[in-house]
């Protein structure tokens, strides 16, 4: 049986989800159309309204809707520490298992020559600007365990050791090859206040 075209394109669509191949993206088509129209309908207006109205913010690159992010905005933050993390979700991860009060710098990812992203993908220049104008104390670096979280790491702490500024890493703990995002918080909170002075 044919599967009328607007099936297959919303099947196609669908399958942009990660996690997302050929029978989920067929069932999830199937089971909005046959019985959750109107959930169908919201998450189309929200996917909509999400992907026109979020930006990144001005001063840490994560994802929000205003210009700066309610994190960056706030006079309660501690201005000397900064913490450099590769997504979003590593801020939300950190937030919630951590005392940590200073400020963050999400890269967006890691450094991946191979796949075309360098210094210039990540916002390192507008790292260095940080590094240069803010009276830092201490940058964390928090990038995952993996080899290009720890290139990356290495990387960003050179920066910072050209305004003579500290870094830290986080302890391991964190499994090599592990991603903050998915770590439990008590090994993330026990990871982040063991963090060494790089070198
Ligand atoms: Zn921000």
């Amino acid at each position: 049986m044919a599967v009328s075209p607007l099936i297959q394109q919303l099947m196609e669509a669908l399958r942009c989800l990660p996690g997302v191949g050929n029978k989920t993206a067929q069932r999830m088509a199937y089971h909005l159309l046959e019985r959750d129209r109107e959930g169908g309908t919201q998450l189309s207006l929200m996917l909509k309204k999400a992907m026109e109205g979020i930006g990144r913010c001005s001063d840490c690159r994560t994802l929000c809707e205003t210009e700066t992010c309610s994190l960056c905005a706030s006079d309660r933050r501690d201005e000397a520490a900064l913490c450099v993390v590769e997504n979003p979700m590593d801020v939300e991860a950190l937030e919630q298992a951590t005392d940590f009060r200073g400020r963050y710098f999400v890269l967006m990812g890691h450094l991946s020559p191979l796949d075309g992203i360098g210094p210039e993908e990540l916002g390192l220049g507008m790292l260095g600007a940080r590094f240069a104008n803010e009276d830092l104390k201490e940058v964390i670096l928090a990038t995952n365990p993996t080899v290009e979280g720890e290139a990356t790491a290495q990387y960003i702490s050179e920066m910072a050791r050209e305004h003579g500024i500290r870094t830290t890493r986080i302890a391991h703990g964190v499994p090599m090859g592990g991603e903050l995002e998915y770590i439990d918080s008590g090994t993330l909170s026990h990871a982040f206040s063991g963090r060494r002075d790089l070198s």
